[in-house]
């Protein structure tokens, strides 16, 4: 049975330390959505944090996303893919997410571009981008950016609102903080040589372990997980 009273209890702690981080940072906490990832989580979960006031949810799959879609659509709540999407399911996603942040080829650009409006439908998207050389958590290289940013470009039922990273897991969150730094110097250096800085205003990273050292360094949205469902437990994810 699900305990909504402690998952309201932790939604409600991960909202204080998210105003604490951006007290530290000197920045509005109000500029800083969290999408509550609920992988592996089933619908009452999505039902008992949307009556916590939580609005955004993340998905990791787009079946499993789908089937969890479903059972909560009277529920005014947006979905992002924080997971890797294979171009095969372009289409699928494209019709039911509301953004994507795990964008990373300009092929998979044209796809969600013909089937966002296929479906007449507007999609945000985030390009995650590679900072570390790690193949297996998926990103852009920055030397390959442009050309996905170029396919951005010629989009229009696809929007480009900004950036996504996925540093190492590593348990200090010290750790990730030279990750984020550079992922929004990234983003800084190619407003400055150009790129709409309104295409690129969002910065998702910061996960549950580390949401604050990402606040402080310029994080606009957290993917946070485990701080607000609990513990995942033996569940593939
Ligand atoms: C699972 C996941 C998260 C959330 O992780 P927690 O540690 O549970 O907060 C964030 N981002 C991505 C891409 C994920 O797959």
């Amino acid at each position: 049975m699900i305990d909504s009273a402690a998952l309201r209890a932790r939604l409600d702690d991960v909202r204080e330390r998210i105003a604490r981080a951006a007290g530290r940072a000197g920045r509005d906490p109000a500029g800083i959505r969290i999408v509550a990832v609920s992988k592996t989580f089933p619908a009452d979960y999505v039902r008992a944090a949307a009556g916590a006031g939580q609005l955004h949810f993340g998905e990791n799959k787009v079946q499993e996303a789908l089937e969890k879609m479903r059972a909560t659509s009277d529920l005014a709540v947006a979905w992002h893919l924080v997971g890797h999407l294979q171009s095969n399911k372009a289409r699928k996603a494209a019709a039911h997410f509301d953004a994507i942040h795990s964008v990373d080829d300009s092929a998979l650009v044209a796809r969600l571009e013909e089937a966002a409006t296929a479906a007449s439908r507007r999609l945000e998207i985030l390009v995650q981008v590679d900072l570390t050389g790690e193949p297996t958590k998926g990103g852009v290289l920055p030397e390959r950016l442009a050309a996905v940013l170029a396919a951005t470009h010629r989009s229009s039922a696809v929007r480009l609102t900004g950036l996504m990273l996925l540093p190492p897991a590593v348990a200090d969150p010290e750790a990730s903080r030279p990750h984020f730094a550079a992922l929004r110097r990234l983003r800084d250096d190619l407003v400055a040589h150009g790129e709409d800085a309104s295409t690129l205003a969002q910065l998702s990273m910061g996960m549950s372990h580390d949401f604050e050292v990402a606040i402080e360094e310029g994080a606009t949205m957290v993917r946070v997980g485990t701080a607000i469902f609990g513990p995942r437990g033996p569940l593939p994810h």
